[in-house]
């Protein structure tokens, strides 16, 4: 086999593997039956238990990505045993990368994207907006890029950037699954940029 063969073998192996364990959340809820509560993306979306629930299915999705992941590893070691060796590394080394990397929240690494706190915070919002300490007479609250605002009377309620929330991506499927697999479905916006942006704006995700 030649170098560029080997190669070619090798990056094969290590996209199939990279894109595999990502493709739950990716696939199984930008379907248009699973959206019906919520305004197509890139718009915000309400807070209500539907909200609540997506963030908790996302998280569910996030981290069966790590069971699905077994595949790879598993066609990787049949393939370095049995068959091709470079493509069996590929697949290899790309999942052994993303087990790592998301094994690493349990020894003080990144939060996941979508957490359980995240869910609370929502509810928390949703609880205040019906409590005498709400921010308006009709509280609507909303969330968008760079954090939960109030519709109706335009205060920020929360400070949480809004990740990616499974929706039919507006940047069609192509694009949007470049983009997924490059954020990870983490908010594509960062507090540097929220420090200079005070307005409220949402245009991507
Ligand atoms: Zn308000």
């Amino acid at each position: 086999m030649s170098i560029l063969s080997s190669t070619l073998y090798f990056v094969a192996g290590f996209i199939i593997a990279f894109i595999f364990p990502r493709l739950p959340g990716i696939l199984i809820t930008r379907g248009k039956g699973f959206n019906t509560n919520f305004p197509p993306h890139p718009e915000p979306i309400p807070l209500s238990p539907y909200l609540t629930q997506r963030i908790l299915h996302m998280r569910m999705f996030y981290w069966l990505g790590l069971v699905v992941s077994i595949v790879p590893l598993a066609f990787g070691l049949v393939s370095v045993r049995w068959g091709n060796v470079p493509f069996g590394f590929g697949l290899w080394i790309s999942s052994g990368w993303f087990l790592l990397s998301r094994l690493q929240v349990f020894i003080g690494g990144p939060k996941p994207p979508w957490t359980l706190e995240m869910a609370e915070r929502i509810q928390l919002v949703i609880n205040e907006s019906k409590s005498d300490s709400k921010c308006c007479e009709y509280p609507s609250p909303s969330w968008m890029l760079s954090g939960i605002y109030c519709i109706s009377c335009e205060k920020k309620l929360d400070d949480l950037f809004r990740p990616d929330l499974g929706r039919k991506r507006s940047d069609g499927f192509l694009m949007g699954t470049i983009r997924l697999l490059s954020t990870d479905g983490y908010p594509m916006f960062d507090a540097e940029f929220n420090k200079k942006e005070t307005r409220i704006d949402d245009s991507e995700e």
